[in-house]
């Protein structure tokens, strides 16, 4: 057996960048930066009101009430024809130009409007509810670096950076495959004894798209050598990845193993992991196969443990792996400590009389086919090889594949 950090190094040392393109802003969510974006303008461009109010010098408003003659009024989108001077105030929208003259913006509730005059209420001092040009980015800094992924903030940030085509990693590309006589697809109909329905390219149409991958979807082929090999080879030929599903393990019609040492480069490994010990890596005309078991679990593990970190490192991401936090295992497990086991578990962060933390529970079955136990689990409890068990309340690190679903609506009541 090798050791999983062995294993994943050799996959994502096989991997290449994909190349870079521009996209369309609206285009790039999810794609890593190709390079790092340093800003050509300031943002705010220009000093502006934060508040609906009227624009002063603040000098004026040290003893208050005070009576200022009001010059005109300014809009956003708008700008002041004249400037404040002392005694004068200009009045002013939020995100409208500070007109020439004026330090800061008093706001309206602190005034009382008398046609040309305004009573300001309230003193202010210099730069109140005023924002400064480059106060959010300033022209000439980077902003993002190379290899950041981009999110919705990313988009509004380039956006407001006047990015309409930022420069990114292409979009991976993955072909998927469901191997095995028994499997049928969800839409088939009623199932005959002796079959099941697939549901590893569901799961993987579902974790591609999240990781913003596109799908090439090969569907379900059987166990015929002939027929397997065609849609691989189609696979390798579409896409940047192929992802096959089961007939990687030991039985008798582990077809794609045969089939795989017959056109590619593939190697069949025993990783030393639980589940998905059997796995096969390698590549095809060129193109890289990740080669997972057929159980959904142990599809998921090796997909969350191979294939999305080199699909991400693939496509530039800098940040590859899920997040891991430390957290009490309450009922503990105990582990093969010949295998880095990872038990699906509800992970919630809970107050404690020793302080605020993650706490995390097995969930029911931990069996390789029980996919129930994913979706009811946000995260695996990693227990590394070497490592026997976890005791009733021992420290485990939680592996976050998803975090905790937000709060409803009946828990957001008792807010305060
Ligand atoms: P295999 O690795 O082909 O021997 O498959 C291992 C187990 O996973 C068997 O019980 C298969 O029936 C099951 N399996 C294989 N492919 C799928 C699939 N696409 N969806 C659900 N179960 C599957
Ligand atoms: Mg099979």
């Amino acid at each position: 057996m090798r050791p999983l950090e062995d294993a994943r190094r050799d996959v994502l040392s096989a991997v290449e960048l994909l190349p870079i393109i521009e996209v369309a802003l609206d285009d790039a969510h999810r794609l890593a930066l190709a390079t790092a974006v340093v800003a050509t303008d300031d943002v705010p461009p220009f000093t502006n009101s934060a508040m609906d109010g009227y624009a002063v010098q603040a000098a004026d408003t040290a003893t208050v009430p005070v009576e200022l003659k009001v010059l005109e009024d300014v809009a956003a989108g708008h700008s002041a024809r004249g400037s404040v001077v002392a005694g004068t105030a200009i009045k002013i929208m939020t995100g409208a130009p500070l007109p020439d003259g004026a330090d800061a913006v008093v706001r309206v509730e602190d005034t009382e409007s008398a046609g040309a005059t305004v009573l300001i209420k309230a003193t202010v001092g210099l730069g109140t509810a005023v924002r400064v040009a480059g106060g959010d980015v300033q022209s000439g800094t980077e902003v993002f670096g190379q290899g950041e992924t981009i999110t919705p903030a990313h988009l509004a940030v380039l956006a407001s950076l006047g990015l309409a085509r930022p420069v990114v990693h292409r979009r991976a590309v993955v072909a998927i495959l469901s191997t095995g006589d028994e499997v049928v697809a969800v839409d088939g109909g009623a199932l005959q004894p002796s079959q099941i329905r697939d549901t590893n390219r569901p799961l993987l149409r579902a974790l591609l798209a999240e990781m913003g991958a596109d799908v090439v979807d090969l569907g379900i082929v059987g166990d015929d050598a002939a027929e397997m090999r065609r849609r691989i080879e189609q696979g390798a030929a579409d896409a940047d990845a192929v992802i096959t599903s089961g007939g990687v393990s030991m039985g008798e019609y582990d077809l794609v193993k045969q089939i795989l040492a017959e056109i590619g480069s593939v190697e069949f490994w025993k990783v030393a992991m639980q589940p998905a010990k059997p796995f096969a890596f390698g590549h095809v005309s060129g193109t890289p196969l990740f080669g997972l078991p057929g159980n959904p679990v142990s599809v998921m593990v090796a997909f969350e443990q191979f294939a999305r970190p080199a699909l991400l490192k693939m496509m530039g991401h800098r940040a590859i792996f899920r997040p891991r936090v430390p957290g009490t295992l309450i009922g503990g497990v105990s582990t093969d400590p010949a295998k880095t086991v990872f038990s699906r578990v509800v992970a919630t962060h809970v107050a404690t009389h020793t302080g605020d933390g993650w706490q995390a529970r097995l969930v029911g079955e931990q069996s390789s086919n029980v996919l129930s136990a994913l979706a009811i689990g946000n995260a695996f409890a990693v227990v590394p090889r070497g490592q026997a068990d976890v005791a009733d309340g021992g420290l485990t690190s939680l592996e976050m594949f998803r975090w905790p679903s937000t709060r409803t609506y009946e828990e957001a009541q008792n807010d305060r």
